[in-house]
Parts: structure tokens; C-alpha cells; sequence
């Protein structure tokens, strides 16, 4: 997945990494990019079940996880986050991160935030 192939439309299999989200009501996927526009990472959102109880992590909050997790190698130069939601019926829909998750990019550094929109563009 290419960030430059995506802001240009062009085919990818992107709705195929974010209809794996176990989460039904909303699907969503973060991807991290490089400045030159290749992939550093990605995550969807997904359900925790504890013992007692069950809640969401939220696509950025994961891919933060695991961008923390790479060497300092393979994650320099991140700049750009994308986030992505799929709708089977209607197509990419909008995923404007929550306040909480925009905190969580920028504290870590990313400069740049993209989010798909309802009529199927990248903003
Ligand atoms: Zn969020």
C-alpha cells in the first residue's frame, strides 16, 4: 500500500485490511506512511475482551502500540497517518480521529493527519 497510489485513486487493497476489523458498526484502519510514501505500518480497530467486560481500541491508539514497538530504524522519518473506514454497502466513509486519538498522533509526532470523508475522498 502506497500513500501516492491512494490520494491518486488508484486501486489498492486497502478495504480488504479494513473489513478484517472485528468491530461491526464501524471498520477503520490507521496506516503509517513515510515521507517517500511507502508503509511503515497499519491497524485496524479491534474489540478487547477482559474477563468481565469488553471494549474497543480505536485503529490509531493500535497502530501507535506498534509503531512503539519498531526500532528507531524503521520508524524514522514517519510523517503521516491515515485513517481509513469501510463501509461494505457505501464505500469509504468518514474517519475523523476522535480528539483522544489526534492527541495520541501528535504527542508521538505525526505531522501530517489524513482521514477519509463520506463522499470517498482522502481530506
Ligand atoms: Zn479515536
Amino acid at each position: 500500500m502506497n500513500l501516492q497510489d491512494l490520494l491518486q485513486g488508484k486501486t489498492t487493497d486497502a478495504h480488504k485490511k479494513v473489513i478484517k476489523s472485528d468491530v461491526r458498526r464501524a471498520k477503520l484502519l490507521a496506516v503509517a506512511f513515510r515521507k517517500n510514501g511507502s508503509m511503515v505500518a497499519s491497524s485496524t480497530n479491534r474489540i478487547v475482551r477482559g474477563s468481565t467486560k469488553k471494549w474497543t481500541i480505536h485503529a490509531e491508539e493500535f497502530l501507535i502500540k506498534k509503531l512503539k514497538k519498531l526500532r528507531a530504524r524503521e520508524r524514522f522519518g514517519l510523517l503521516t497517518v491515515l485513517v481509513m473506514r469501510w463501509t461494505p454497502s457505501v464505500g469509504w466513509k468518514l474517519a475523523k480521529p476522535c480528539k483522544n486519538c489526534r492527541r495520541l498522533l501528535e504527542e508521538y509526532g505525526i505531522e501530517t493527519i489524513l482521514f477519509t470523508t463520506n463522499e470517498g475522498y482522502i481530506t
